[in-house]
């Protein structure tokens, strides 16, 4: 399994940071924030092989791009349909998006087919096997594990992502600032880096990846690591187009 980094930022971009998305074997695009069709493209993404979106959960830095992918797909004549895989009410973000743009409905000449889940539910398209979870966040969160990766989207530390996390090779899980502020983060649904490593160290994955790295600490990679290689010591930092094999 291969994944890219299309986006490690959180809340907005940073000059360096487009906002979260996540490239799975080229063809599922996990989150779509700000910024993440260009990293795509970059990267050399084939808007052709997209095969499903997953959305974490219905916040701009984690959506707005889907109508920049959505309109590249079209550029490039793509006429397959496509899967949005999303919490509840995902179809009606989109299509207003879509509506709002002033995209002629010919423009696109794909159908989009949406399925809106219950975190909890587990479900099988194709060769595509999703376990999901509800994290802990001011709206409804959905967490997502294909196979051995995890994705938390964002989330407050909380039991029901370290069970859906047991052992996978790969946990993607928001860092969206330090010990000192938990206070803050958790009442707004978000983790620190050192909360992040525990429930890395909790679910005994392989390896952590520390991503949704907001602007202001976005230069502040080292003391993010220092913090969490403490508690746990496979611990990677998001930046753009890093790639990931496991
Ligand atoms: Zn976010």
């Amino acid at each position: 399994m291969k994944i890219v980094v299309l986006g490690s930022s959180g809340s907005a971009e940073s000059a360096n940071r487009a906002c979260s998305s996540y490239l799975v074997n080229s063809e599922i695009v996990i989150d779509a924030g700000p910024g993440s069709y260009k990293n795509f493209l970059k990267y050399g993404g084939n808007p052709l092989k997209i095969k499903y979106f997953l959305i974490s959960h219905l916040h701009g830095d984690h959506f707005f791009d889907i109508g920049a992918f959505f309109w590249g797909m079209s550029y490039y004549g793509r006429t397959e349909p496509v899967t949005v895989i999303g919490p509840k009410g995902v179809k009606d973000a989109f299509d207003s998006l879509i509506k709002f743009a002033n995209t002629p409905r010919t423009f696109m000449r794909f159908d989009v087919q949406y399925i809106e889940i219950e975190p909890g539910k587990n479900i099988e398209l194709g060769s595509l096997k999703l376990n999901t979870e509800s994290g802990k966040h001011s709206v409804q969160d959905v967490a997502y594990r294909l196979g051995s990766l995890c994705y938390t989207g964002d989330t407050s530390p909380n039991e029901r992502i370290v069970r859906l996390c047991k052992k996978a090779s790969l946990l993607i899980h928001e860092s969206t600032g330090f010990a000192e502020n938990e206070e803050y983060l958790n009442s707004v649904g978000h983790s620190s880096a050192r909360q992040a490593a525990n429930e890395a160290l909790q679910a005994n994955v392989k390896k952590l990846l520390l991503t949704h790295i907001p602007p202001s600490i976005s230069n502040q990679t080292a003391k993010m690591k220092a913090e969490a290689v403490k508690i746990f010591k496979e611990t990677i930092i998001a930046k753009d187009l890093l790639e990931l094999e496991i």
